[in-house]
């Protein structure tokens, strides 16, 4: 782990083994951190704050800059070594390293750009204005899972650092190599020591100790809800600030008019784009009565072009590689749940199996129609690349099944009827929707859900605000 520029073991001196998904190799170990290499990384970061906020705001932005153009240009090798860890395709793996890169050059950019406000004010005690100014919170959590690890990692930690904050990063047990060699690539672009910490361990063991610490005054986590409400019972008490960005299960409502082509083909990298881990993604299909044998026959026909394989190995054309499921655990809760939809009443029109691999984690890509709305692969977040279709042929209909969930992460409609387009971004309880578009978090815009979906936000410039505290000053005696 790296804490104060220093590469260390764990305290305990136990070790993590990383294990990849495909072929069940090790791939690495890392330290398994406890509460006392807890205590020494934000006891470091607090010592490195007051130095690092003091720099001005473009130096901060210069030095982010230049950890994005090393991110890019090694992406080749974190690529490789997201893939080891994490399972998903080379390709895919390329592409989260250019949206890290992105992410990170964006928070450089945007922070040297806030403004703030100006106000005259009435005072007994002659003319008075008042400002509007924003200072660095201190030392913040970003705590990540394991789906994403470098998206969700530069979400938190570029806009921490460009704000003028210290960081601990908690990735993923089962994904921290990736993590660990951007830190370096930080540390590298000139970030000081103590400024950007990592702490690699097991969320049961060192979670508690990060996010109960008293001089951790903010938490960004990402991951399930379960584990967001856990993080909120011990950090609300002590009124820190916290974000939380959970899971989801965003419905997609195609209407009688939607380039059904056009759909499929965003259902598609909606759901089985990182072999379906994905929070934001395509996770209940409602269809207009009038285009679902259509749609659902270009689906299936698309969905059998996935070959599960080892993420470094192409498939031959026309084949498309999908990763393996992250772990066994995961793997056999998604066939509970397939298991589940079947016995109340959804008919599995392809995938399913495990595809007969003697190594890895695997699931053949699934379409499954019409689940019971009881069953788990309704009820619950999915996530693996599972898909339930839904027929409907009243869009009141659409827009309540697609509310009646607990999850209120992203949502789509596919449609050119302006009057259609309105009423789902005004009566969808999400974070998101996306009219004729594939679910995708831009940087450029807030992204964060709604009911178990967590609050807050991140991406966008709003995700700057919630890394400071916003201060109002007073000025008199000017005359
Ligand atoms: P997880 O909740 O199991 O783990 C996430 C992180 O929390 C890991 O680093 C883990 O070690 C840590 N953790 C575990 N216990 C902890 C504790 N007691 N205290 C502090 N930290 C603890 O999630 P996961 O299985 O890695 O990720 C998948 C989940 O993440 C899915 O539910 C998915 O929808 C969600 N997700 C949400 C978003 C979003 O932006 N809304 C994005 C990606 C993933």
């Amino acid at each position: 782990m790296l804490i104060g520029g220093e590469w260390r073991r764990a305290a305990a001196g136990e070790e993590i083994e990383v294990v990849n998904p495909a072929t069940e190799d090790v791939v690495g170990s890392v330290p398994s951190g406890g509460a006392r290499d807890v205590e020494l990384a934000v006891e470091t970061a607090k010592r490195a704050f007051p130095e690092w906020s003091a720099t001005d705001v473009e130096h901060r932005a210069g030095i982010l800059a230049k950890a994005a153009a090393l991110i890019e240009e090694r992406g080749k090798d974190l690529a490789a070594t997201l893939t080891s860890e994490q399972g998903k395709p080379i390709l895919e793996a390329r592409g989260e390293v250019t949206h890290l890169a992105h992410g990170v050059r964006f928070y450089a950019e945007a922070a040297t750009k806030v403004r703030g406000a100006y106000q005259e004010l009435p005072s007994a005690f002659g003319p008075a204005y008042g400002m509007v100014i924003r200072r660095p919170m201190g030392v913040c959590a970003a705590i990540t899972p394991y789906n994403f690890p470098l998206t969700l990692l530069g979400t938190k930690v570029a806009p921490a650092l460009a704000s003028g904050n210290t960081v601990v990063a908690k990735p993923a047990s089962t994904t921290p190599l990736a993590t660990l060699e951007v830190a370096r690539i930080f540390a590298e672009a000139g970030v000081p020591d103590g400024v950007l910490n990592v702490v690699t361990g097991r969320g049961a063991e060192i979670g508690d100790a990060l996010v109960g610490h008293p001089d951790v005054r903010r938490i960004a986590f990402t991951g399930e809800t379960g584990t967001g409400r856990h993080i909120m019972s011990i950090a609300g008490p002590q009124l820190k600030r916290v974000t939380l960005e959970l899971g989801g299960s965003d419905p997609v409502i195609v209407c009688a008019d939607a380039d059904v082509d056009a759909a499929v083909k965003a259902v598609i990298i909606g759901r089985y784009w990182n072999a379906g881990q994905a929070c934001l993604g395509c996770k209940r299909v409602f269809v207009h009565d009038s285009v679902y044998d259509a749609f659902v026959g270009q689906l299936v026909e698309r969905v059998g072009r996935y070959e599960p394989g080892d993420g470094t190995v192409r498939a031959e054309k026309p084949k498309l590689r999908m990763g393996p499921i992250h772990t066994r655990k995961a793997r056999d809760e998604l066939l509970a749940q397939l298991e589940d939809g079947v016995a109340r009443g959804g008919e599995v029109l392809i995938g399913g199996g495990t595809g007969g691999h003697d190594k890895g984690f695997f699931l053949e890509p699934a379409v499954v129609a019409e689940p019971g709305v009881d069953s788990r692969l309704v009820r619950e977040e999915v996530f693996g690349p599972v898909l339930p279709v839904f027929r409907f042929s009243d869009f009141d209909e659409a827009i309540r099944r697609a509310n009646d969930t607990p999850y209120g992460l992203g949502s789509s409609i596919w449609t050119h009827d302006a009057r259609l387009i309105h009423r789902a971004a005004q009566e969808i309880d999400a974070g998101m929707t996306w009219v004729n578009q594939i679910h995708y978090g831009y940087d450029e815009l807030p992204f964060g859900g709604v009911k178990d979906s967590g609050f807050g936000k991140e991406h966008g410039i709003e995700a700057l605000d919630s890394y400071v505290e916003v201060k109002s000053i007073v000025v008199g005696g000017l005359g």
